[in-house]
């Protein structure tokens, strides 16, 4: 039986259909006929409005390439540090820089000043590029493009093409971008992807859309992995792509009726907001199909909740990593209702799954951590070599830190991270079932679960809790909700309500943030 075979490499049965690899990107890109190119937008700004046609992005990449390599001397290997909030000249940065062979590293422009000297100082920046806005953050030493001043205007608008005396030969195996990861469980890491990488997360990602052209709303950053690969993918496959600002989800709707969107982008925060919303049923005669979830654990009754309100639409699942690209995904609406589950893995990505004491691999149905290995997964991570050296295991398997086990069809489903699980005397606890129990309660907006330090238990779980407006739910009604549902070494045992809680920019929970706020004592 399943239970009792030991596997050296589980490779899980029935992974996502194969697909093959395009050789290379940006030159696939300019292959294309110009009297081809599809009449719809590539970009559309909706902050501003502004839209950029493919004709003109095209065009804007040839000349940006041209300029930025006559003018500044960027070239194969240099790396190009970007500190900006998404607009339409980002994609066009992106793709000049591929286009030359440089290393595209976007930052997060809300970092503070001494984050973003860190992640200098791990990617070893040659270049730099930010926002009038952003750019007072960098250190004094370094002086950016500004890539909102009519300098940078006039490299997009230049017609003076020079061709590159010597050319510039790409391989797959090169680093085209350093993404840095979310620094949800310590500090963030810099990791090195390369063109290989971005071509193989594009083409599992064919798997996930099929062949519809689609308009997509991207309302997370671009400067993530996932806005990184949406902004990649989209010009694959000639696309649209609105560009949004997280916002209230009034503001989110009208966006997507707007522009007739088919197809969001969203993290587990966005569809919980969503379910949540009197005005989300205008959705359903709109032509939005799909809302495509990840970065984070999506409880099931939030799930559930999305298909009660709007049926017509399917809910997809992602799951994967800076480091790892696309792992596997949920969707078609018979799988989708494998609530829980994060899908199939996609085709050419191996997993396995370690127990965590003997560092045995595991078989289906067991709990341990994920390892992977694939055409999506990193290099590896840059300027740290110790960070590094812990990532990967001496076969070349990166380690994702994920707890997860798979079912008898194949499906992952991921229990919690690592380093986020709770112990309690000799037990682990995982946030993410708790958080899962407390969505389900109605008068609960968002949870979030933490360690609490206790003398004899070492750690018990403790809620933090957002309530529904005019919700008189108390601390023990909770306390009772939870310890009604689960082992008794799982309950919770410690409640504070606050009004938000707080998440990274890629929808993910700071469980530290929370952990720091309930030690410094300053919670009634
Ligand atoms: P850091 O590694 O710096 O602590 P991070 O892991 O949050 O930050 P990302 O690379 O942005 O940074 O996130 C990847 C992680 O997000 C995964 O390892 C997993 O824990 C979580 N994740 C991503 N997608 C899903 C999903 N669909 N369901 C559950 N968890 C997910
Ligand atoms: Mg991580």
């Amino acid at each position: 039986s399943p239970a009792t075979k030991t596997f050296h490499t589980l490779r899980f049965p029935v992974p996502l259909p194969p697909v093959s690899l395009p050789l290379a990107f940006t030159s696939y890109l300019f292959s294309l006929l110009p009297d081809r190119f599809p009449s719809h937008p590539a970009f559309i700004n909706a902050s501003t409005g502004a839209s950029l046609s493919y004709p003109n992005l095209v065009s804007q990449i040839h000349s940006l390439a041209s300029s930025l390599h006559s003018h500044l001397g960027i070239s194969k290997g240099h790396v190009a540090f970007i500190l900006s909030t998404s607009c339409l000249e980002i994609p066009i940065l992106y793709l000049s820089l591929l286009s030359l062979g440089a290393i595209v590293t976007p930052a997060n422009p809300a970092a503070t000043p001494s984050e973003l000297s860190r992640l200098i100082h791990l990617s070893s920046p040659t270049h730099f590029f930010a926002t009038s806005s952003s750019s007072s953050k960098l250190p004094l030493h370094v002086t950016p493009i500004l890539i909102d001043s009519p300098l940078f205007r006039s490299f997009l608008e230049s017609d003076s093409i020079s061709h590159l005396s010597d050319p510039i030969e790409i391989r797959q195996s090169d680093p085209a971008a350093i993404l840095f990861s979310s620094g949800t469980t310590g500090t963030t890491k810099a990791a090195a992807i390369s063109h290989r990488n971005i071509i193989a997360v594009i083409a599992v990602m064919r798997t996930i859309q099929p062949s519809e052209k689609e308009t997509t709303l991207l309302i997370g950053p671009m400067f993530h992995s996932m806005g990184f690969f949406a902004v990649m993918n989209n010009v694959m496959r000639q696309e649209t792509v609105v560009v949004a600002r997280p916002g209230p989800m009034s503001l989110t709707i009208s966006l997507a009726l707007k522009y007739k969107i088919s197809q969001m982008l969203a993290v587990p925060p966005l569809v919980i907001a969503l379910t949540q919303s009197d005005e989300a049923m205008r959705l359903e005669s709109s032509p939005l199909r799909r809302v495509i979830c990840g970065g984070a654990p999506l409880a099931p009754e939030v799930a559930k909740r999305f298909k009660a309100l709007l049926p017509n639409v399917e809910l997809s699942q992602g799951y994967g990593s800076t480091e790892a690209g696309l792992v596997s995904s949920m969707m078609g609406p018979e799988e989708c209702c494998r609530l829980g589950s994060v899908g199939k893995l996609h085709d050419k990505v191996e997993a396995k799954i370690m127990d965590l004491g003997t560092n045995q691999a595991l078989s289906v149905g067991q709990q341990g951590e994920l390892y992977v290995r694939g055409p999506a997964v990193m290099l590896g991570y840059v300027g740290d070599s110790e960070a590094n050296t812990l990532a990967f295991d001496s076969e070349g398997w990166l380690k994702t830190g994920d707890i997860c086990y798979f079912d008898e069809d194949g499906f992952l489903y991921i229990v919690d991270r690592l380093k986020e699980m709770i112990k309690y005397k000799a037990y682990q606890v995982a946030p993410v079932e708790l958080e899962q129990i407390l969505h389900s309660l109605p008068d609960i907006v968002e949870a979030a679960v933490v360690p609490y330090p206790h003398a004899v238990a070492g750690q018990i779980p403790m809620a933090f809790v957002v309530r529904r407006p005019g919700s008189n739910i108390n601390v023990d009604d909770i306390i009772e909700f939870v310890a009604k549902q689960v082992a008794p070494y799982k309950k919770i045992r410690k409640v504070a309500f606050i009004d938000a809680i707080p998440k990274t920019p890629s929808g993910k929970i700071l469980r530290r943030e929370l952990a720091s706020l309930a030690a410094s004592g300053s919670l009634s």
